[in-house]
């Protein structure tokens, strides 16, 4: 396989997010926690009770301040959280998230109301929005495709999987042609779209992750790719029904750093000790288009419910491992990439096969 040429992001061998923002907004940009209010559609009997097997009550964001506030006052609080972190100089903005729950389900209205008043706010340069793909009807994509014309407006869908089998085991509740849709609608309207995928999901090999990282990376509309990534390891945390069969499977091994475990009860685990974990994420990125933004490549998971992995509560050691295994091996995102798009039709991916979505034949036009 071909190489491409060493490059850098700032100081980092990825396109991290900090670095597009540097970029973009020409100083340090923070994200401020904020909500909706909204449910999900997979928690309020719509199509689930339960959620997403992996789901907390917080809906996944458990770092906001109450959605019963005004958008101000959310933004006022999120503010004081960060203030400790701040630089003394260089700060460009803000970046309103709306991370948890299904920041699109509710009337449009209501809604644009909400965004509205977050990007009104002179220091919040723009604002991202965490949703479903199933929950963006034609009316919510005119009016974020509206609003994106006043201030940028990104769009974060979690995809996590692209093979069916897990998406039915965690209970994501649509299908891949959905999200298909969504994102050609939202680049249609102008909108940066970021992807979540989550790593050591149960029954997952290395190989399926790189299937899912690589359909991602090679997805094309007629407006462009997917402009984002975010790599989410997969966190067990109490209070959800994947926690609860952890648990029940790990008895008084939970959370212990004893790489890979084998397989209980039918299910099989992926329970990567830091070193696996850190491997694997830089194997995605050497797949991936260098131009994509990358998100994130651990994640934060609130300390009080993490069951598991609970090296991953110690982010320094984290990221210092990333920082000698990115020197040790010498690379780069991007570094094995090579579009598999020939002339005009997207054939396979760069791990050889198909993607689900290509059934023996060309992936989609572009
Ligand atoms: S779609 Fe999001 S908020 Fe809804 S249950 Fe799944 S992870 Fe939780």
């Amino acid at each position: 396989m071909m190489q491409s040429e060493k490059r850098l992001w700032g100081e980092k061998p990825f396109h991290s997010l900090d670095y597009q923002w540097k970029e973009q907004y020409g100083g340090k940009v923070y994200r401020l926690s904020l909500q909706t209010g909204c449910t999900c559609p997979n928690r309020d009997g719509t199509l689930g009770e339960r959620g997403c097997i992996f789901c907390s009550a917080g809906g996944s964001g458990d770092f906001a301040a109450p959605a019963r506030l005004p958008v101000q006052e959310q933004i006022r609080r999120a503010k004081a959280l960060v203030e400790g972190k701040l630089p003394k100089q260089g700060l460009a903005g803000y970046i309103g998230y709306f991370q948890s729950f299904t920041n699109t389900y509710g009337p449009v209205p209501r809604l644009r109301e909400i965004f509205s008043e977050a990007m009104a706010e002179e220091d919040i340069l723009g604002i991202s929005i965490g949703t479903r793909p199933d929950c963006l009807p034609e009316e919510m994509v005119e009016m974020l495709g509206e609003l994106n014309r006043r201030k940028p407006v990104t769009v974060e869908l979690g995809l996590q999987t692209i093979h069916e089998k897990s998406a039915e085991f965690i209970r994501r509740g649509y299908g891949l042609p959905v999200f298909e849709d969504a994102v050609k609608r939202l680049k249609q309207a102008g909108l940066e779209v970021v992807v979540h995928v989550i790593l050591g999901l149960p029954g997952e090999t290395e190989e399926m992750m790189k299937e899912t990282v690589s359909w991602i990376g090679d997805f094309r509309t007629p407006k462009g790719g997917i402009d984002g990534i975010k790599l989410q390891l997969l966190h067990i945390l109490r209070g959800t029904d994947l926690g609860d069969l952890y648990l029940e499977d790990h008895g008084e091994n939970a959370g212990k750093d004893r790489g890979r475990s084998g397989i209980s009860r039918g299910i099989c685990w992926n329970d990567y000790s830091l070193e696996e974990y850190v491997d694997l994420v830089i194997d995605l990125l050497e797949i991936l288009p260098p131009e994509m933004t990358v998100h994130r490549i651990t994640g934060d998971a609130p300390r009080k419910l993490l069951i598991a992995p609970l090296w991953s509560g110690d982010k320094k050691r984290v990221l210092n491992t990333f920082t000698r295994r990115f020197s040790e091996r010498d690379t780069w995102q991007g570094k094995l990439y090579h579009s598999s798009i020939i002339g005009g039709k997207v054939y396979e991916n760069r791990t050889g096969k198909m993607g689900p979505g290509a059934q023996g034949r060309a992936l989609q036009n572009v």
